[in-house]
């Protein structure tokens, strides 16, 4: 049997703790023949690169950021080959490109088209363990690309979609829990959690797993165990799991900072302008989540839209042109707001649960400024000073 277990940053951080991640893999390998390492970036180094690119300019180019970024991880592979082939084991380091990761789309947010898998092949069947570089691939034109942050978990799901094996995620938490236990202490850990609430979650903003890596998991039928480096703890199982479902109303409750919100005031109401305006943030690649526009009053109207903070300078950049275009248009960014979601897939069956929340947050004085609902989530955006509360009020009276 073979298994692809990704090690993510915290667990690469130091020499130190790489070491210790190597013996992790030496335990595994007396339960599985084969097994395919992926690793993140050595601790915060993707954030130090885009950081030191940010002093050069305020919109770098995206091809040379990819290749930037892709160093950080080509700089884990390395150094923990030379630790597994140190401790004596047969090792080899493969970048993206020469693991066969083929992608396509837009630089920085490149999606997995293909790997061709015949080097990754013929080094396993060499006996050898192989390692190879998350985040990255290469495209039609051979440049390297990258897949978007947190985006070594969509490499190694990916790889054990494409080498039928099973895939570990070793992480700095033993698990998932109904609620990021680092926001609410008396969280509760999930022994398995079913692929559609966990690629809801991801993508609302529990950021243990990658959104995209859940929805190849999901198409592939790839369980995905995700536990923490070095523990013993029982880590947790994504997978279909439907047991049960109806029981719980709210499986799990996601909250992101990352959030922008932007409030466009006095738009001359046409459907072409916000046409428009969406048209453009497209372009740009900006994935924009929540969208509220007020009926047309006097001939004008108010457009509010969030998304994500990762997006901030492709926002910016049409921003910056729409107020170019209209000048009478008043456009406010605003930054210090959240976003909670409740997570479940009751929603689907059970009425009620909409109007439950509604009533806690009431009760409890907590006003949100957007509110969007999905077949099993509901989204609330508030001011970034309620947030602790919020969590507090609702992880309590849900019981996550
Ligand atoms: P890695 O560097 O290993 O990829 P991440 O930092 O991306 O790790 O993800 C692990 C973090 O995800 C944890 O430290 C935890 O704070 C956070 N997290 C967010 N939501 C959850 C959740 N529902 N369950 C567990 N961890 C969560
Ligand atoms: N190093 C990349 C990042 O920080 C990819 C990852 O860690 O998954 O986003
Ligand atoms: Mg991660």
């Amino acid at each position: 049997m073979r298994a692809v277990l990704k090690f993510g940053g915290s667990s690469v951080a130091t020499i130190e703790l790489m070491k210790k991640v190597a013996e992790v893999i030496i335990k595994r390998k007396k339960l599985y023949d084969e097994l395919i390492i992926v690793v993140s970036a050595m601790g915060k180094t993707t954030n130090q690169l885009i950081s030191m690119a940010k002093e050069i300019s305020l919109y770098p180019n995206k091809r040379e950021m990819d290749l930037l970024i892709s160093t950080g991880e080509v700089v884990s592979i390395s150094l923990l080959s030379l630790i597994l082939q140190e401790m004596g084991e047969n090792s080899i380091a493969l970048t993206g490109t020469q693991a066969g990761i083929l992608t396509k789309g837009t630089h920085t947010k490149n999606k997995i088209s293909d790997i061709h898998t015949e080097k990754i092949e013929s080094e396993l069947a060499l006996g050898k363990i192989v390692i190879v570089a998350g985040f990255q691939g290469f495209n039609e034109q051979g440049d390297i690309t990258t897949l978007g942050r947190g985006g070594s978990d969509t490499s190694a799901v990916a790889l054990a979609a494409k080498l039928n094996s099973i895939c570990e995620i070793y992480t700095d938490v033993d698990g998932i829990y109904g609620i990021d236990p680092r926001l609410y202490k008396d969280a509760k850990k999930l022994k398995q959690i079913d692929y559609e609430e966990m690629k809801e979650m991801a993508f609302l903003g529990a950021k243990v797993m990658e959104p995209r890596s859940i929805d190849i998991a999901q198409n592939h039928g790839v369980i995905v165990y995700v536990a923490k480096t070095l523990s013993d703890e029982e880590g947790t199982y994504i997978m279909n799991y439907k047991d049960g479902l109806e029981d719980k109303k709210i499986t799990g409750i996601a909250v992101s900072d990352k959030v922008i919100m932007v409030s466009m005031k006095r738009i001359p109401y046409s459907a072409k302008l916000t046409a428009e305006l969406f048209r453009d943030l497209a372009k740009n690649e900006v994935n924009v989540d929540v969208i509220n526009q007020n009926p047309s009053i006097g001939g004008n109207m108010n457009i509010a839209f969030t998304a994500h903070a990762d997006d901030l300078d492709a926002v910016n950049e049409v921003l910056d042109q729409f107020k170019v275009k209209y000048p009478v248009v008043n456009i406010l960014r605003i930054d210090d707001v959240v976003k909670v979601s409740l997570i479940g897939s009751a929603m689907r069956t059970q009425s009620g649960i909409a109007a439950e929340a509604f009533e806690v947050l009431a009760d409890n004085d907590l006003e949100f400024k957007l509110v969007t609902t999905s077949e099993i989530s509901i989204s609330y955006t508030f001011d970034r000073s309620k947030k602790d509360k919020v969590i507090e009020v609702l992880a309590k009276h849900f019981n996550v």
